[in-house]
């Protein structure tokens, strides 16, 4: 099942995408529905009228998370090794890490599919694409083991982590840099996981004006979904509808020699078989 958010005649909608459009639920936002599903077991079955696609805006599918984007940093091998040697990294040792790198971005940075990133609100010009698979949490909880971290996901989603290269690096952390207003678009829609059974099958694909930079199965991440739940919920509660960004794949910007930012102009679609296409112009 495809679940999404839109606007419909101004106001955000909750519904399931199907060949139709998209069949709106009663009236409860995404959060409320996620919470709702994975409490007591119900039924997301919507019930209400089916619009066409070309009627609604879709919005962020939670397009204002209730808390922080959990994020994880060089998670995909060829990635780590892209970032260490980029001489932006600031932070680390080694190029694999041993232990999941985990950092955050605010609510404020969600934005929706064909909303623009604002490049400009980075004054150092260094802004960059990151595309990423995202885990959405249903059942919370605390100490979940590998074994059973499967079954606290309720669904997966698309993010670009967009990040300002040269305050990441300027700051040596990776929140100022990667907080901005705008800088995290998410969508189109989460897809439950009952229609995903195994994410390492998973392939993502990322494009800037057409041109393909990122092509890598899910398959290659160095820390897997289940292990990056067991590390988050060891000491703190998942909630349903916490977000976890998994980590990018090689072909960032900043691993070009020069470096090849976004401007004002560009256009990003991340694409996740399965989920869709995340695009976003920049300006
Ligand atoms: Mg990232």
């Amino acid at each position: 099942m495809k679940l999404a958010t839109v606007s419909v005649q101004g106001r955000a909608r909750t519904g399931m995408v199907n060949a139709k459009g998209i069949t709106l639920t009663r009236d409860e936002d995404m959060l409320s529905l996620i919470r709702r599903v994975s409490g007591s077991g119900t039924s997301t079955e919507a019930e209400g009228e089916t619009v066409p696609l070309d009627q609604v805006t879709i919005l962020a599918p939670i397009p204002r998370p209730a808390r922080n984007v959990f994020c994880v940093g060089k998670n995909y091998h060829e990635h780590a090794h892209e970032f260490a040697t980029s001489g932006f990294d600031a932070t680390a040792k080694e190029v694999v890490p041993e232990a999941p790198v985990i950092f955050t971005k605010p609510p404020s940075a969600v934005i929706g599919p064909d909303q623009p990133i604002p490049s400009h609100l980075d004054p150092t010009n260094s802004v960059d694409y990151e595309g990423e698979l995202t885990v959405v949490i249903g059942r919370g909880g605390r100490g979940i083991a590998k074994a059973d971290a499967l079954q606290h996901v309720f669904g997966y989603t698309i993010i670009n982590d967009v990040t300002a290269r040269t305050l990441q690096h300027k700051h040596r952390q990776w929140f100022i840099g990667k907080g901005f207003d705008g800088f995290c678009p998410m969508g189109p829609v989460i897809v439950t996981a009952d229609e995903v059974p195994d994410p390492r099958a998973l392939r993502l694909r990322t494009f800037v004006n057409g041109e393909k930079r990122q092509d890598a199965s899910v398959a290659d991440l160095i820390f897997d979904i289940s292990s990056l739940i067991e590390t988050l919920s060891a000491g703190m509660t998942l909630e349903p509808g916490d977000l976890i960004a998994t980590g990018t794949p090689v072909g960032v910007g900043l691993g070009f020699k020069p470096p090849r930012f976004l401007k004002a102009g560009d256009r990003v679609r991340i694409e996740v078989d399965g989920i869709g296409a995340l695009e976003n112009p920049v300006e």
